[in-house]
């Protein structure tokens, strides 16, 4: 056996000593079974309250047609980059779906939503220029900035006259080039939805580039089509990214804007020159995602009404559910390890909703996530409920 470096055995091991001994290593349990409504693991059946499959197409069998048709006249892998040889017309087709869905004059595919924020953000923005970040962004464009090496100037989370003041200090300091501002559209964590308007006002008034992530509100705000139309700005942003992996169903991320936009990033951003083109199986599913979500608007509306329907029957129950504008119901415990215990409770009597603590969310507001989607029935929930109520109970959290 090849036992390597000493110096890097004693650092994996001394760090992953630490991290179990504070509880932080995270095991990964497999599923058995698809990411559907009730899930399987280790031979346990459990409601899946977990996954970000928001509209159920993961599973959706048009989706798994579309991608097996594909398979069958392409194979499995497109065998090259983009811009060698690895751009079939599928990669065509979504891109043109793409850019109609987020009513723009074009988009560009990457291969995941984080792939997409390393690739688009780094681009355009280099060393002479500043970022202002929400201080609660995603980890993807967080790096993505990182790997820019433009000035990262985070603000308060959703705080307009923060961003206003920072966005004025940057400006007048006369330091930068270029000054872009980034927000996710809906966040994850809380299901707050971006202040995009008075975002587009400050960035107006200062000249700013737009970049909007909206990974959680594509297929969920706006009638399915995000955020930025959520608020009609469809035209006011420059960059409107997305992923195809979780309303979509599939895998993926996307750019969409200006045809100068993305004829930049064809020719600039690394993962499209550099890394193999997403697989036709994928394309071709993620294509026909876009399709039903831009012909009907039956699997958001069934989206919504499950998760108002999940909030009503929590807070019902007496328990706190934030202030959420979108079907992601966080339920609010507080303390770290209380929450990680009920979490725990919830798995043994059969409901998956993930705990998320610190440093995820601040110190003090750990809470179970829950995310019902549009393939969970009413019974599926109605049981949900009375797990929650019942453990709920036994933990002291609810009188
Ligand atoms: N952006 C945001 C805001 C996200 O929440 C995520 C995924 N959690 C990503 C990007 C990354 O997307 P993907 O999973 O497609 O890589």
């Amino acid at each position: 056996m090849n036992v390597g470096s000493n110096i890097l055995n004693n650092f994996l091991h001394e760090n992953l000593t630490d991290l179990k001994a504070k509880g932080l290593y995270n095991t990964i349990e497999p599923m058995e079974s698809a990411n559907g409504p009730i899930i399987s693991i280790g031979g346990k059946k459990l409601i899946n309250l977990s996954s970000n499959n928001y509209l159920g197409l993961a599973t959706d069998s048009r989706l798994v047609d579309a991608a097996i048709n594909a398979i069958q006249t392409y194979g499995v892998g497109a065998g090259a980059v983009r811009t060698i040889n690895g751009t079939l017309d599928l990669h065509v087709k979504l891109e043109e779906k793409l850019a109609a869905f987020k009513h723009t004059e074009a988009a560009i595919a990457y291969q995941s939503g984080f792939n997409c924020n390393m690739a688009a953000i780094s681009a355009v923005m280099d060393k002479d220029d500043a970022i202002l970040s929400d201080e609660l962004n995603h980890a993807s464009i967080i790096d993505g900035c990182r790997l820019s090496k433009a000035k990262i100037i985070p603000f308060k989370h959703a705080d307009i006259e923060d961003l206003r003041a920072k966005a004025k200090a940057a400006k007048e300091s006369g330091l930068y080039k270029k000054i872009m501002v980034i927000t996710d559209g809906v966040f994850s964590m809380d299901g707050d939805i971006a202040k995009l308007p008075e975002i587009v006002e400050v960035a107006r008034e200062f000249d700013l580039i737009t970049y909007v992530d909206d990974a959680h509100g594509s297929g969920v705000t706006g009638k399915g089509a995000g955020t930025v139309k959520h608020f009609g700005l469809s035209d006011q942003i420059d960059f409107q990214i997305g992923t195809l992996s979780k309303a979509i169903g599939v895998i993926g991320g996307y750019v969409a804007g200006r045809k100068e936009l993305i004829d930049w990033l064809k020719v600039r951003s690394r993962p499209f020159l550099f890394s193999t083109a997403l697989t036709p199986g994928d394309v071709a599913a993620a294509t026909k995602a876009i399709e039903i979500l831009m012909s009907s608007t039956e699997l958001h509306d069934k989206l919504w009404e499950n998760g108002n329907y999940l909030k009503r029957g929590l807070k019902s129950l007496g328990f706190n559910i934030g202030d959420s504008e979108t079907p992601i119901t966080p339920c609010v415990i507080g303390d770290e390890q209380l929450t990680q215990e009920f979490s725990k409770k919830l798995y043994q009597e059969g409901v998956y909703a993930k705990a998320i603590v610190f440093p995820t969310v601040a110190r003090g507001t750990g809470r179970v996530r829950n995310m019902p989607t549009a393939a969970h029935t009413t019974d599926i929930l109605d049981q949900a409920l009375a797990i929650y109520e019942k453990v709920g109970k036994e933990m002291g959290i609810l009188q």
